[in-house]
C-alpha cells in the first residue's frame, strides 16, 4: 500500500469516527448532562406556613389533653373524646395553653359550642375563679404569634407528654 493510500485510508477512518460521534452527540437530549455540568439548587425543605403551624399545634394540644383527661370535664360522666377549650378557640393567645384545653365529650362540647361565653359561671365553678379570670385576662390580650414563636410553641408541645 502506498503512502497515499494509506493517508486516504486514515483520512476515511477518523472522518468515520467523527461522525459516529457527532451522531452520538446530536441523539443526545440538551437536558442531559453529566452531574457535574448540572447547577444544583441546594434542596431546602419548604417552610411551614403559619396555618399548617396551628393545625400541628391544635392536634398537639389534643393529643395531650386526651391523654391527661379520660373523663369530660363538664360533666365529668363520658369518656372525653374532643378537645373542649374553657375559652373559646377563637381566643389566639389561649388556645394552645394547656390549663385553658380540657378533655370533653361530644355532647357537651356540642351543646356549649357557641355560647361558650354564656357558661361562663359554669366554667368558673369548674376549673376556680382564680385560673378562669387569668386565662380570660391573656384571652384578652390580644397578643398575636410570630411564625417564630408558633414554632417554638410546637416544639415545647411536642416535647408534652
Ligand atoms: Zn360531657
Amino acid at each position: 500500500m502506498s503512502y497515499s493510500e494509506l493517508k486516504a485510508a486514515w483520512n476515511k477512518k477518523m472522518e468515520a469516527r467523527k461522525a459516529r460521534k457527532e451522531k452520538i452527540a446530536s441523539a443526545i437530549p440538551l437536558a442531559i448532562k453529566k452531574p457535574s455540568q448540572r447547577k444544583e439548587k441546594p434542596k431546602k425543605p419548604k417552610p411551614l406556613s403559619k396555618s399548617k403551624i396551628k393545625r400541628l399545634l391544635h392536634a398537639e394540644v389534643k393529643r395531650i389533653v386526651l391523654a391527661r383527661d379520660k373523663t369530660c370535664r363538664i360533666c365529668m360522666k363520658a369518656p372525653a373524646t374532643v378537645p373542649y377549650h374553657i375559652i373559646p378557640r377563637s381566643f389566639l393567645p389561649v388556645t394552645w395553653d394547656l390549663r385553658n384545653v380540657v378533655g370533653g365529650c361530644q355532647g357537651c362540647n356540642f351543646a356549649e359550642h357557641n355560647n361558650r361565653l354564656l357558661y361562663r359561671d359554669k366554667h368558673r365553678f369548674i376549673f376556680g375563679e382564680a385560673l378562669y379570670d387569668e386565662l380570660w385576662a391573656k384571652a384578652k390580650s390580644g397578643k398575636k404569634f410570630t411564625r417564630g414563636e408558633l414554632l417554638a410553641e410546637l416544639e415545647w408541645l411536642r416535647k408534652e407528654k
